[in-house]
């Protein structure tokens, strides 16, 4: 580009430094004319005045004056017709010529001039004393030679001047069109899809626009695939929260008309659950199936509760929240019965079953509204208490429920209460009471599982019915957990020092097995306490090993090689197949209290007791019986093999020196795993 550049400005200064010169040369030629015409007047006025008074010596000084100039070439006197001087120094015209202009000059009575290419003719009339004639001359109209220096100076000025012109020019063009380059580069990405640089007549820039229009292009590109991303669940394609947020928003800034807007969260019960239960690849076939299902409710509502179809500016958007939590914003409705319906329509359709894969499936769908903008113009809002609706609709028979005001009342009690539990945490009044295992052929106290209660400074305690939920919803059940954890490991050992050498089962929540040094962290409170592994035993639920069994095998493994115990709890409130479960990494099954309190409501029960005793003995596993409160449950256990039972007939969880005093009062020192004693 500077070559070019160069070059250009070289070229541009010849050509100003030629024209200079050829102009400069056209002036005084046309000078030399006015010269030319004003010497011959002059010397024809001399000659006629040396003529009429017979001055001869004048004459000749007048012509000799005239021959001498250095441009004359020829100088001729005509009197009466006679030619008195004809003196050239260079080749002459010819004589007709000259003769033509004389006479013209004659008869004019002014000076004639003819213009040759390199000299100029011109004749003056002259009169005196009733004489006449003409003075001729032929001047050359080359100007007299420059000297070399002069010229070289000429270019010397004229070239840097004429260089500078050019290269400020070049340098002008090209700052605008950087200018443009730069402007368009700061602003890509925010110019829309068909904004294009053009870089017309931009010597060195060539192929700049088209590189620049290419990468303008992948940046629009790579900014629509990100606003897909941003926007939309990958899983099913569906808007996802932040879409939602930003439609209502735009809703409710647009929102002029008076017209409502309903707000439903949608939740699956048993989407989660079938997913799983099919795997993974099956899972998201079915998704796929649901959430086509899903848009055609919504499509053929939108048709019923919207009186004429007002085009896709109104039609109602479908959104994924999270796994099995969807929504539907119906704008632009007239009424909030219009809301209402459009939310009772949607509960009836999706608790439909439907076929797949030759099952019948319901999905178990509850949903929770809120009005648009009444309930919330602050689209966070709006969705938060769409979702607090939605708790209540679970607890529904309807399936469906609005938001209210007390609602709002509810949740500021939760907030409250979260916050009082975070500072029970930090003062640490959460304690382990430990409630004791009997073995039910010998009565014997086995062991004890430890339960978190929460004890406040007066002594009173706040119900585990109130406060796990909770924490289990706010996360706080992590923190607790690991309290209870420490506690009751300590416990362990210090007990077994104590001729206590009981096994104590700790619940573990999902927030604790998420991290994966779980069992480092076990391992390592185990060691600082001295607590023999064989005398602890984890608490997990099916769907925390079964979410991905492969890692659960993989967490699990340290602490089960070296003697602690994995028991699976509430077993049969899941999902959990006799297949999968003969891949688990379980030592123990809990037979979760509810079917033990069926034992005499339910006909079924004992069947179903049965099957899990006979299941478990021969994958040899043991098992535990929750919740016994009666002897008569006690007995029918222990006559079906169930050979460890916990319940409210043995006692309810106690702090933990009530515990020991418990099974001091049962004459227990001597009892435990390994050295057996009647209990009483
Ligand atoms: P779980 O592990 O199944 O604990 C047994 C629950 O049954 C306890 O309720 C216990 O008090 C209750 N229970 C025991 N015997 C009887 C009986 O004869 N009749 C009746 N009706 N209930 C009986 P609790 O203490 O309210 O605990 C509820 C659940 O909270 C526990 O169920 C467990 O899943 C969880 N939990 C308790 N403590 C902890 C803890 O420290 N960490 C974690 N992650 N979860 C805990
Ligand atoms: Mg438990
Ligand atoms: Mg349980």
């Amino acid at each position: 580009m500077a070559a070019s550049a160069l070059i250009a400005t070289f070229i541009a200064g010849l050509v100003c430094s030629a024209f200079v010169i050829a102009f400069a040369r056209h002036q005084s030629a046309l000078t030399r004319d006015v010269v030319a015409q004003h010497r011959v007047r002059l010397g024809a006025a001399q000659i006629e005045a040396a003529l009429s008074i017979g001055d001869l010596a004048t004459l000749e000084t007048a012509l000799g004056a005239l021959i001498a100039q250095p441009d004359t070439q020829r100088v001729r006197l005509v009197v009466d017709g006679e030619v008195r001087l004809d003196r050239s120094a260079a080749p002459a015209d010819a004589t007709p010529i000259v003769a033509e202009l004389e006479s013209q000059a004659l008869a004019t009575e002014t000076v004639a001039t003819r213009l040759a290419k390199d000299r100029i003719l011109v004749a003056a009339p002259l009169r005196a004393n009733g004489r006449s004639g003409a003075l001729l001359l032929s001047l050359s109209r080359a100007p007299p030679s420059a000297p070399p220096w002069r010229t070289l100076l000429t270019f010397l000025i004229v070239l840097p001047c004429a260089a500078g012109l050019a290269a400020h020019l070049l340098a002008r063009a090209l700052s605008d069109r950087l200018q443009q380059v730069r402007i368009f580069a700061q602003t890509l990405g925010d110019r829309g899809p068909h904004a294009r640089l053009d870089l017309i007549d931009a010597p060195g820039l060539d192929g700049v626009d088209v590189a620049l229009n290419r990468m303008a292009e992948r940046i629009e590109q790579s900014q629509q695939r990100l606003q897909r991303i941003a926007f939309s669940d990958s899983a099913t394609g569906l808007p996802n929260h932040e879409r939602l947020v930003q439609e209502i928003g735009r809703f409710v800034s647009e929102q002029r008309d008076g017209s409502i807007a309903g707000l439903s969260v949608i939740r699956l019960e048993r989407l989660e659950r079938i997913y799983h239960a099919f795997g993974q690849e099956s899972g998201d076939e079915l998704l796929s199936r649901v959430v086509q299902r899903m848009r055609a409710a919504v499509r053929s509502i939108d048709r019923i509760v919207r009186a004429k179809d007002s085009g896709p500016a109104t039609a109602s958007i479908l959104a994924r929240l999270r796994n099995g939590e969807f929504a539907v914003l119906a704008p632009h409705l007239a009424t909030t019965d219009d809301a209402s319906r459009f939310a009772q329509l949607l509960v009836t359709a999706l608790n439909q079953p439907f076929d797949w894969r030759e099952n019948k499936l319901v999905l178990n769908a509850a949903v929770g509204g809120a009005m648009l903008p009444s309930d919330g113009e602050d689209p966070d809002l709006a969705i938060r208490r769409a979702t607090m609706a939605l708790s209540a609709a679970k607890e529904d028979a309807s399936r469906l429920r609005f938001f209210n005001k007390a609602m709002d009342r509810e949740a500021a009690a939760q907030l409250q209460f979260e916050r009082e539990m975070r500072a029970a945490v930090d003062r640490n009044e959460f304690r382990a009471f430990y409630q004791p295992k009997i073995d039910l052929m010998s009565g014997r106290l086995v062991g004890a599982e430890a339960l978190a209660r929460w004890v406040r400074p007066d002594r009173t305690m706040v119900s585990p019915g109130r406060f796990i939920p909770a924490a289990e919803e706010n996360g706080l059940i992590g923190a607790i957990s690991e309290q209870i954890l420490r506690d009751a490991i300590w416990r362990a050992a210090s007990w077994a020092r104590e001729g206590f050498p009981l096994r104590i089962a700790i619940n573990i929540s999902p927030l604790q097995f998420a991290d994966e040094r779980f069992a480092a962290k076990i391992l390592k409170i185990m060691e600082e306490a001295g607590a023999s592994p064989d005398r602890i035993e984890l608490e997990i639920t099916e769907s925390m090993a079964l979410e991905n069994a492969e890692r659960a095998q993989r967490l699990l493994e340290p602490l089960r090689s070296r003697g602690v115990k994995i028991a699976v709890d509430d077993f049969g409130c899941g999902h959990s197949s006799l297949a999968s479960l003969t891949r688990m990494p379980f030592d123990i099954i809990k037979i979760d209290q509810q079917f033990v309190r069926n034992l005499a409501k339910d006909r079924h029960a004992p069947a179903l007791i049965e099957t899990i005793l006979a299941m478990a003995a021969s994958l040899n596993y043991e098992v535990v019986a929750e919740g016994i409160e009666t002897e008569r449950e006690m007995e029918f256990l222990r006559r079906r093999g169930c050979m460890i039972g916990q319940g409210f007939l043995f006692g309810a969880a106690m702090p933990a020196a009530e515990f020991i005093a418990y099974a001091e009062s049962k004459n227990a020192r001597t009892i435990g795993m390994d050295n057996v004693a009647e209990v009483g």
